[in-house]
């Protein structure tokens, strides 16, 4: 068979060569040691928190070395893809400030673009084109009922599935029986002709996995589908030569594949990059655990934590213990430093999937809000709310100076950070105190048969009188007041003798509590008070003395 001539066939269109490509796309320079890794998502679906994970592992071994890291949209699958799916992925990175040095957005094109596979499908060809006249590429007419006769053959002879070796007849097709089945319009696919040998082995180290043996590939696959479009295995072996990436970081769902990907640059004459291959996010069920599913898990999908309102730092923060085990370490110990300081090492990165663990990302989360100014919660919350809550957001914007107060009233500034906030719909529960109507208020005092109606009655009258709410020490004047009324001021000596008091400063708290509030429980009472002002909280006191008819 003359290849050459078979190459002309098959590619008569395509004259550039591999050497232009080379030299169009020229090594990168930069300082030793430094890494290009790139983030390649197929946009046929939404954004899955382990791609979140990837991209962070990716784009900070880039960044911890002084490399590039670069988008590249692999979007060789057209029927999979979604209408909007290249800008949600970009939108939604960014909303991570995980932020590409090159991709196909604007001011991302560079001189290794295009950055989307569809619009690369020259620069394929004439790779393709090139193994086709070494002899290791050829086309395949195979219908889908062959390619079924031949698996039911292998099934029965229990030998290895696939297209390859004596099983596939393509290989041996002239030129005359080829250019007659073009000619008469068959459609085909390319193959690799995969010189592989059964029983040989490759080898590589993986720094997560350490060394790996595996069969050669003796496949051979399709390279080029028949509208010309490669798929992924073959696209990005060119992609990532010519993109010039170092580090290939990617989910280990392609380690089965990587003997193939190994030979593709081997055949094609290409150095081989790194391929680090990262566990999944699995998450606990029964006593084993599985892969977060798309379809059954709502926290797989990373706008779950946007909805919820996790600050993106607490989702990337978490996302790093999951990476390295001892960032958490690492951060007791600098505790004013962040991810970015941090040098992630792939070495330590978990082999076998690491569980998500909801609670941990709450409480990373809490930490890392507890060290947000008031200024920062506020300019977050109004982003996050302008999106998913609009009773928040028109609080915000409308009174900033009220909510500004209550942010503080939950972060207790001056005091101690508090930590109970991890997600910023936990504020809903603390802002609607303030928000609700006074006469929406629903009192919940009934569920505490402690109190009788005129013990209620009387306390709140008392306190109707002077709130304290300018006052310097509103716990003092508070036990005053219940001390006049025969409420002990200290629990201790009120829990010493019960029957000498009505009861103590406790209970009297509680009263006011539920009469402003609703509740028994609720942020610091003094604050939501002060938020909501004078007139709002006796409006509350007397609709809470009239329920009391
Ligand atoms: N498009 C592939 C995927 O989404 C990328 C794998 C890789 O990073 O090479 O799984």
């Amino acid at each position: 068979m003359d290849y050459n001539k078979l190459a002309e066939l098959i590619f008569k269109d395509i004259t550039g060569t591999v050497e232009e490509l080379e030299e169009r796309f020229p090594r990168r320079d930069l300082p030793e040691g430094a890494k290009v890794t790139r983030f390649a998502p197929s946009p046929t679906g939404y954004m899955h928190i382990g791609g979140l994970y990837a991209a962070m592992i990716s784009r900070k071994i880039a960044k911890q070395s002084d490399g590039v890291f670069y988008l590249r949209i692999e979007d060789t699958d057209k029927k999979r893809e979604l209408e909007d799916g290249v800008n949600e992925i970009i939108n939604s990175l960014k909303k991570f400030d995980l932020t590409f040095d090159e991709g196909p957005f604007e001011g991302g094109e560079n001189i290794y673009g295009p950055y989307k596979q569809s619009e690369r499908k020259e620069i394929y060809q004439i790779c393709v084109k090139e193994l086709m006249k070494k002899g290791l590429a050829y086309p395949c007419f195979a219908t889908a009922e062959e390619l079924d006769a031949i698996r039911a053959k292998q099934e029965e002879l229990k030998v290895d599935i696939g297209y390859y070796g004596e099983y596939a007849v393509a290989r041996n097709y002239t030129y005359e029986e080829i250019e007659e089945k073009i000619n008469a319009g068959m459609p085909y696919v390319v193959r690799l002709k995969s010189p592989g040998v059964l029983g040989n082995h490759v080898r590589y180290t993986d720094p997560i996995r350490g060394a790996i043996q595996m069969p050669e590939n003796i496949m051979d696959v399709v390279l080029l589908k028949s509208d010309g479009i490669p798929t992924y295995h073959f696209a990005h072996v060119v992609d990532d030569h010519f993109m010039r990436t170092t580090t290939v970081i990617r989910g280990d769902e392609w380690l089965a594949s990587w003997p193939l990907h190994k030979q593709l640059f081997d055949l094609c004459g290409f150095e081989q990059p790194a391929y680090v291959h990262i566990s999944p996010i699995m998450k606990a069920e029964g006593t084993g655990k599985r892969k977060l599913s798309k379809r059954k898990d709502p926290e797989a999908a990373v706008g779950f934590y946007q909805e919820q309102g996790y600050p993106s730092e607490s989702v990337l923060e978490y996302l790093m213990t999951i990476a390295n085990s001892n960032y958490e370490e690492w951060h007791a110990k600098h505790t004013d430093k962040t991810i970015d300081d941090f040098t992630l090492s792939l070495k330590k990165m978990p082999v076998s999937g690491a569980l998500f663990d909801m609670v941990k990302l709450n409480d990373v989360s809490k930490e890392m809000i507890s060290t947000f100014t008031p200024e920062k919660c506020y300019d977050k919350i109004v982003t996050w709310s302008k999106e998913y809550d609009s009773q928040i957001y028109d609080f915000a914007t409308s009174d900033k100076e009220g909510f500004m107060k209550t942010i503080n009233l939950w972060k207790a500034a001056g005091k101690k950070a508090r930590k109970d906030v991890g997600k910023w719909s936990d504020l809903k529960a603390l802002f609607s105190y303030i928000y609700v109507p006074d006469d929406e208020l629903v009192f919940n005092y009934e569920i505490d048969e402690k109190y009788t109606k005129e013990q209620l009655r009387e306390v709140i009258t008392e306190y109707k009188k002077d709130m304290f709410l300018d006052s310097e020490n509103w716990f003092e004047d508070m036990k005053t007041m219940g001390a006049g009324l025969g409420y002990c001021p200290n629990v201790k000596e009120y829990k010493a003798d019960p029957e000498g008091y009505k009861g103590s400063i406790t209970d009297v708290c509680t009263m006011v509590r539920v009469a402003v509030t609703g509740k028994k429980n609720s942020p610091d009472l003094f604050t939501i008070m002060n938020v909501i002002g004078a007139d709002r909280t006796v409006a509350r006191l007397d609709r809470f003395l009239e329920s009391l008819n």
